[in-house]
């Protein structure tokens, strides 16, 4: 094997969108020589699509609006399956993230007296999401490549290199977390223009990578989200927490077909948007779960006046966290009373003057004209839920970012499990980013300046590359096994068995069925194969990314068929309740090899097991800040007691 480029860091960060490069600011600042690499170009990561904004409880919409309430929001939208402590952090930071950016340069909306501006969302009891129109995402990463390239020139003025203590690798693929022993070692990775192979050693390294999305077919997410991150993980020994609770958010574009999936944000609700069904009926009055039943209006005229005076009235059923409202427009759907198309409706044309639309929702507006040729000012949009965003990740320490079971190893952002329960509030993901991308950066510089170092073994460089090569020799491996299988097509049956069958309703005997549909994916995709050359290949690409969503999809199956009951984005079909006894049970995955050998790193080989672990019980001065009526819903008699 020819010799692969080696370069040493202190900290590696993989993933530059909100949570990778607010690690990789931190980590740097803190003085770890520190390197970001990317799949995308730097600047078009998943975070530039947020667009409803970003949740803090900075109190300026609603002076009653403190992190406790943003704590309480939190862990009723996951439905106190959150790692308490991730969601006590998350609330008391989030504030000070937010003001951190704007002194970085964030052009925030304001509020008439100059304030940063705060909108609602569902399932936050103020309004809480400081926002830039509908576009808060392309600001907060606008802002922190801004302050990276800041250090950089800090950096050249000290060093006469600008990329001597922080460099970003863009478009290059890391595919997998080098070890040395039990601890992190580095990482291994091709340029995409080139195929040309590299390696990153450091002690220490954060991932930041998102989603999972694209193992679904119906998604509002980028082809970025392939579960990279998720699975790197799993390869490198660490366990994945919680992985059934997926979130398909209530409104994606559903007409046309190109673009089904497409997010409708939920800025269209917050700032006065209603759902109806084709006999024009306001349905979600139908569907508040008695969980809820208090804090959301009985009538359509209650609802109304919330929006000028949240005080005195309860909330749009509209604004239920996004579970309870994908659910009803599944069952209106399924009850044949949807849209043309297969959705419902989502109205604001009958509610804001069109200025006032052009104004708050500005991509919105230019979304439904170009890819839909629907007037929003005009006519109601069509919407259906859409696969968006996966709350199981990485098991992480709270306070840390750590990942557990391998020394060295953080994770932060999406590609982290635990901060969002069975559920993420709308507005929860930017906030998550910022407070845990600085902790994360800041732990792992800590943890570099204090490791030793040793080169990376050359067998395990030359595994990596020999592993990445292997779909342009599809054509020799196995000649009984069948021809070389396209990636495409792969792709393709893994979506749908996705969509199909460990999707929004969820049912035993389809989930059992999809397991052995994937089994069958994972064995047939080491057969993947590919023509051409390394330069820039989608398809080896593509054939690369594969290995990653099956094994996360599988982890999701095993799971969700594991949980027998429905709890935020997990629900079943047989087991259509919440059932208090699984509130205090967190399901990790593992790959293992039962023979005890070296498969445990193999993705073909390795065997995805289930375990499940006790939560830990809520700290108690945190519990007390809800009522003992509404933590009856929801905790064990035993932990009640306790
Ligand atoms: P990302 O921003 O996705 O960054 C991941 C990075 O990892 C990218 O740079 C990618 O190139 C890199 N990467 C991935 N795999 C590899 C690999 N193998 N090697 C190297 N690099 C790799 N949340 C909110 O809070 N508010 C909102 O208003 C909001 N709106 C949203 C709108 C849309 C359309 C979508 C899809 C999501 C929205 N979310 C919102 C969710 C939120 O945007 C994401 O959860 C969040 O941006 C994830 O950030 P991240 O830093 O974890 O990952």
């Amino acid at each position: 094997m020819a010799a692969v480029e080696r370069q040493q860091w202190d900290v590696v960060v993989v993933g530059a969108g909100g949570a990778g490069l607010r690690a990789a600011i931190e980590a740097r600042e803190r003085g770890a020589r520190t390197a970001v690499i990317c799949k995308s170009l730097f600047g078009k990561a998943h975070t530039v699509m947020a667009e409803g904004g970003i949740a803090a409880a900075m109190a300026n919409a609603n002076p009653h609006d403190t992190w406790q309430v943003h704590f309480r929001d939190t862990m009723r939208g996951g439905k106190f399956l959150n790692q308490w402590r991730m969601a006590e952090l998350h609330a008391q930071e989030a504030p000070d993230r937010v003001w951190e950016l704007e002194t970085w340069g964030a052009l925030f909306d304001r509020t008439k007296d100059g304030r940063i501006s705060q909108r609602n969302f569902g399932g936050h009891e103020y309004p809480r999401l400081a926002h830039v129109g509908d576009r808060t995402g392309l600001e907060l990463i606008r802002t922190l490549q801004q302050k990276i390239v800041a250090l950089q020139q800090e950096d050249h003025r000290e060093t006469g290199d600008y990329e001597s203590r922080l460099k970003v690798f863009q478009e290059c693929t890391v595919t997998r977390i080098l070890k040395d022993g039990d601890r992190v070692g580095g990482v291994f990775g091709y340029v995409r223009e080139s195929g040309r192979f590299f390696v990153l050693e450091a002690p220490a390294v954060v991932i930041a990578t998102g989603g999972i999305g694209k193992s679904f077919k119906v998604t509002s997410n980028s082809w970025e989200y392939t579960g990279d991150g998720h699975a790197l993980a799993l390869l490198a020994g660490a366990p994945l927490l919680n992985m059934e609770f997926v979130q398909f958010h209530p409104t994606g574009m559903v007409w046309p077909p190109s673009v089904k999936g497409i997010l409708v944000t939920e800025s269209v609700r917050g700032d006065g948007g209603v759902l109806r069904n084709s006999d024009g009926k306001r349905f979600m009055f139908d569907y508040i779960p008695d969980v809820f039943k208090e804090k959301y209006a009985e009538t359509e005229e209650e609802a109304d006046r919330w929006y000028d005076d949240p005080d005195d009235n309860r909330r749009p059923p509209e604004l239920l966290p996004r579970d309870e409202v994908a659910r009803a427009i599944n069952s209106e759907v399924k009850e044949g009373r949807g849209s043309p198309h297969g959705g419902v409706f989502l109205d604001v044309s009958t509610r804001m003057p069109a200025e006032v639309i052009k104004r708050r929702l500005p991509s919105m507006y230019h979304q439904f004209k170009e890819l839909a040729d629907v007037d929003i000012t005009a006519e109601a949009m069509e919407v259906g839920p859409t696969c968006h965003y996966v709350m199981g990740g990485i098991a992480v320490d709270s306070d840390t970012a750590a990942a557990r079971g391998v020394p060295g190893l953080f994770a932060a952002g999406e590609v982290a499990g635990g901060m969002h329960g069975s559920n993420r509030l709308g507005g929860n993901s930017l906030s998550d980013l910022l407070v845990f991308g600085r902790r994360a950066g800041g732990y792992a510089a800590e943890y570099a300046a204090a490791a030793t170092r040793v080169p990376v073994a050359e067998e395990q460089v030359d595994s990596a590359a020999a592993e990445a090569l292997r779909p342009f020799s599809a054509e020799g491996l196995e000649p009984d096994a069948g021809p070389p299988e396209n990636p495409y097509t792969l792709h393709q049956e893994l979506q749908q068995t996705m969509n199909d069958l460990v999707g929004i309703i969820r049912r035993a005997p389809e989930m059992e069925q999809a397991l052995e549909k994937l089994a069958e994916l994972r064995t047939r995709a080491r057969r993947a194969g590919v023509e051409g050359h390394r330069q820039f290949n989608p398809g080896w690409h593509l054939a690369l990314d594969l290995r990653n969503m099956l094994l996360v999809s599988e982890c999701v199956a095993r799971a969700a068929l594991e949980r027998t009951e429905s709890r935020g984005g997990h629900t079943r079909e047989d087991f259509p309740s919440m059932d208090r006894a699984w509130r205090s049970v967190n399901l990790l995955c593992r790959l293992t090899d039962p023979t005890g050998g070296l498969a445990a790193t193999d993705p073909v080989r390795g065997q995805i097991d289930l375990v499940r672990e006790t939560t830990e019980p809520i700290r108690p001065d945190l519990l007390a800040l809800f009522e003992k009526e509404e933590l009856v819903k929801y905790l064990a008699d035993e932990e009640l007691y306790e």
